[in-house]
């Protein structure tokens, strides 16, 4: 259920119907945005009677989530979520945020490279495996917290905020003092321990779509992480599983605007894998500004077709300055900054 109320409501009436919630045995979240307070009660509310709740002093409206998720829901937090980072970039505001960097850390002289190149080119996030799923056990498995070492230089010394994927749960503690957002890769979508580990900290986390998740099946992934109260996720479309072999993967546009419908979360989309091909990419990082997608993550590198993995797909930094420059365009097109 969701309790909003009255933008004139005190704090003494919010943790009246706070209490009134848990009486029912219903986990209550709250969210406290520039307007209003939203309450969302998790749990048996099937048989409840709302009208008690409805008449409670601050009380606007309530009503019944029919979504399986309730958390990610927009209703939870109609205006949005925006996620700030250390480094004070935000994504899901008004702003296009620019994620790139290689698919994985690599050495000292790329990462850097890399970094700078993010930096001038006004990104405000450097990406970058440390921890690698590879398709092929036999393929480059990532430097590991060596690698995430010397990310985290490149990114202090540009001023850049870091995402990094974390593929177990025995990865998070280690990662944690390197990372600024966790990224759970597609193979991982339904890592539900994963999820709920993640939920338990208050790192954001930047969710991927499975290659053959539907949307709600990642909306009902994020709401693992959101239940235990971390309300940081960015959910990502990076393309599905289907019978094209054009591409590596089909880059679902249309999820963007169905996601912008369906959550509050900020939505990522990655045009890297998105497509698998470099010449590709620039287009579908177009079209997914123009279809309203918050964020892009993008992989990029200084020798793009040597780098140990994703090379095909990968950009080259002077591939990527023209195409950022191209971005501000779409986005001013569409009401947004970049
Ligand atoms: C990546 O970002 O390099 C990656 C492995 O992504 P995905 O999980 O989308 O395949
Ligand atoms: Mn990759």
């Amino acid at each position: 259920m969701i309790v909003a109320m009255q933008e004139k409501a005190t704090e003494e009436q919010i943790y009246a119907v706070i209490v009134a919630m848990e009486e029912v045995g219903v986990d209550v979240h709250r969210t406290t945005g520039t307007m209003q307070t939203i309450l969302a009660g998790v749990g048996p509310t099937a048989g409840l009677d709302l009208t008690k709740f409805e008449m409670l002093p601050g009380v606007l409206h309530v009503h019944r989530i029919s979504a399986p998720y309730k958390l990610a829901g927009r209703a939870f937090r109609p205006e949005g979520t925006v996620i700030e980072f250390p480094n004070g970039a935000k994504i899901g505001g008004q702003q296009v945020a620019v994620i790139a960097g290689p698919c994985a850390v690599e050495d000292r002289e790329q990462i850097f490279a890399i970094a700078q190149c993010v930096k001038a080119a006004g990104g405000g996030f450097l990406r970058g495996g440390a921890f690698k799923p590879r398709s092929s056990p036999y393929s480059f498995q990532g430097l590991g917290i060596p690698g995430l070492e010397v990310m985290r230089e490149a990114a202090d010394t540009n001023g850049l905020a870091i995402v990094s994927e974390v593929m177990e749960i025995g990865q998070i503690k280690e990662m944690l003092p390197y990372v600024d957002c966790f990224q759970v890769g597609a193979r991982n979508m339904q890592n539900f321990n994963l999820l709920r580990e993640l939920g338990q900290g208050r790192k954001p986390v930047l969710l991927k779509r499975g290659i053959a998740a539907t949307l709600e099946e990642l909306l009902l992934s994020s709401e693992y992480i959101l239940s235990g109260g971390n309300y940081e996720v960015l959910v990502c479309e990076r393309g599905i599983r289907t019978y094209e072999t054009a591409t590596r993967n089909t880059m679902d546009i249309a999820a963007i605007p169905v996601l912008k419908k369906l959550t509050h979360l900020p939505v990522v989309a990655d045009p890297s894998h998105g497509t698998g091909r470099r010449d590709m990419v620039p287009a579908m990082a177009k079209a997914a500004v123009a279809a309203g997608a918050d964020a892009l993550i993008m992989e990029i590198h200084p020798n793009a077709d040597k780098a140990v993995s994703d090379a095909v797909q990968t950009l080259y930094l002077d591939q990527f300055e023209k195409l950022v420059a191209e971005l501000r365009v779409i986005a001013q097109a569409v009401g947004r900054t970049l």
